[in-house]
């Protein structure tokens, strides 16, 4: 077995091979071998990458937005380049299979081709004459050193989420990725330095809650951008902004999806399969609760049980493979005694994949469980509450339309929701009536194109902003009013009173 690689970090246009200090496993989840130690940074490293991103940022401010944009062209160039590269080390570092680890790099790239288009979008406002001679105008410019903190289970995308905007729009960035896959982080940092980032403007740095509270707390960072789970997204929330810093904190989910009986099944099944299993459960868009409506429980539980007990598990790099392993062992034990906690509370198991066994050769030792999927769940059972972040589908039936819409706006968490129904009025009032962020219509997994904006509500996002789209160029940039008067409209005298329109 080769020795496992560091992993480093990337600051001021340098990958930093500092001896020392604390290192993190990160684990092939297929096999359940460790294939790198990842250095953990303390105050100074963060401090390094916050001092590079500060020194870099005036001159990357004053370089025309045009110019910008250039370099995020060259670089979503070298990313397709790239793009199977970084699927293998996704696949090799969190387990999902390569086809979706593929996807996740497309969504990525998407994020970096709408921040092309940054100059137009940093357009500001111009009124003429709101005065006598008096024009007001508004101008959108840079915070300054922004910071984004992300989760183990997209460890490109959600990164993409944030930095390709906030240097698209002048800023400068430190982003701290997992330390469970932080591997990816530094190809990307490499690409989009040959694809002419002066150095400082992205810096990556690898830990965790040490370096992290550098970042919430420097008095250089403007601005934190965090996805994660719930308790650490609120703790990023109320420090970062105790600290005067603009936050955006995108946090955990419970996405139902509601199945009307007049619903196309194959398809509601279909779409089961992937939004409950794929990634094995492990995407906050994940559909974890279904929710049957009306007569249809029985003839959906008929249909969606044989496609669980025969779901395919494997590898991510074997193509026959639909689910792959979980993040880490521990994580696997947490899902797992989740199952065992809904068995106690009550609710039917009608696939039980917790004895799981792989049978690929050299894979013995991998992350694995079977998918399981329990009927007749209650909204009072902490497998309904609470996310499980594993394959596990709870299947909660209901008597009406009304009742399914309820549950789901009394949920504590609001990300993601879907309805699969032909009946366009129960569509209509769903999209209008509930309490959610992102919201699909016969689209199990409603993740926003890179051009609107991706966000929760309730508690699965802190802080005003979402992430890209319009919203985007809102969180890294700061508006700026001016009214202005020459000589020739300036009246003689003092005004003592608020000025109104005459
Ligand atoms: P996590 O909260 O454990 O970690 C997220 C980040 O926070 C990591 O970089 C980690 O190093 C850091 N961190 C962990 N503990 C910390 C602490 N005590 N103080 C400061 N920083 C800390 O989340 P995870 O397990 O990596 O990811 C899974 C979670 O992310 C799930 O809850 C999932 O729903 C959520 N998620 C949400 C979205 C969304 O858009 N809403 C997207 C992806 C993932």
């Amino acid at each position: 077995m080769p020795a496992p690689r560091q992993i480093s970090h990337y600051i001021n246009g340098r990958t930093e091979t500092l001896p020392g200090g604390r290192y993190g496993d990160v684990y092939n989840p297929a096999t359940g071998e460790i294939s790198g130690k990842v250095i953990l940074a303390g105050v100074t490293e963060v401090q390094d990458a916050i001092a590079a991103a500060q020194a870099a940022y005036p001159s990357w401010a004053a370089t025309p937005p045009l110019k910008r944009a250039r370099i995020l062209f060259n670089f979503k160039h070298l990313l397709d380049q790239h793009a199977d590269q970084l699927a293998e080390i996704i696949t090799a570092e969190h387990g999902k299979v390569l086809s979706d680890a593929k996807g996740e790099v497309t969504r990525g790239i998407e994020v970096v081709e709408f921040a092309c288009g940054a100059p137009h979008l940093l357009k500001g406002e111009y009124s003429e004459n709101v005065g006598g001679g008096i024009d007001t105008y508004s101008i959108r410019q840079s915070l300054g050193v922004c910071a984004g903190i992300t989760p183990f289970n997209f460890p490109m995308m959600v990164g993409m989420w944030m930095f390709p905007m906030a240097v698209a729009c002048g800023n400068t960035f430190v982003w701290k990725p997992s330390e469970r896959d932080p591997s990816a982080s530094l190809l990307i940092a490499d690409l989009f330095k040959k694809a002419g980032l002066p150095d400082g403007v992205l810096n990556v740095v690898h830990g965790d809650k040490e370096a992290v509270d550098v970042l919430l707390t420097d008095p250089r960072v403007q601005a934190v951008s965090f996805v994660g789970s719930t308790p650490i997204a609120h703790y990023i929330y109320s420090t970062a902004a105790a600290h005067g810093k603009r936050v955006q904190a995108l946090a955990g989910a419970k996405n139902h999806m509601v199945v009307m009986p007049d619903a196309d099944l194959d398809q509601a099944v279909d779409a089961l399969m992937g939004a409950a299993y794929g990634s094995a459960g492990e995407r906050c868009m994940a559909i974890s609760v279904a929710v049957a409506v009306g007569d249809v429980g029985d003839r959906l539980m008929k249909k969606l049980k044989p496609r669980v007990e025969t779901l395919k598990i494997g590898p991510g790099t074997d193509p026959q493979s639909e689910m792959g392993p979980l993040i880490t062992r521990e994580h696997l034990q947490k899902v797992l005694s989740y199952v065992d906690l809904g068995v106690k509370e009550g609710a039917q198991l009608l696939v039980d994949g917790r004895g799981y066994k792989s049978k690929h050769q050299g894979y013995e030792s991998g992350f694995y469980m079977g998918g399981c999927l329990f009927d007749h769940v209650k909204p009072d059972m902490r497998i309904y509450k609470e996310e499980i972040f594993g394959p596990v589908l709870c299947v909660v039936r209901t008597e009406t339309f009304d009742q399914a819409a309820r549950l789901i706006n009394d949920h504590e968490f609001g990300n993601g929701t879907a309805i699969f129904t032909r009946d366009g009025d129960a569509a209509r009032t769903f999209v209008n009536q509930i309490r959610v962020g992102m919201v699909g219509v016969n689209v199990p997994i409603p993740v926003p194109i890179a051009y609107h904006t991706f966000g929760g509500w309730k508690n699965s996002a802190f802080g005003a902003h979402g992430v890209h789209g319009p919203e985007g160029v809102n969180f890294y940039t700061r508006l700026k009013t001016v009214t202005s008067r020459w000589p020739t409209g300036i009246r003689e005298g003092a005004e003592f009173v608020m000025p109104t329109m005459k």
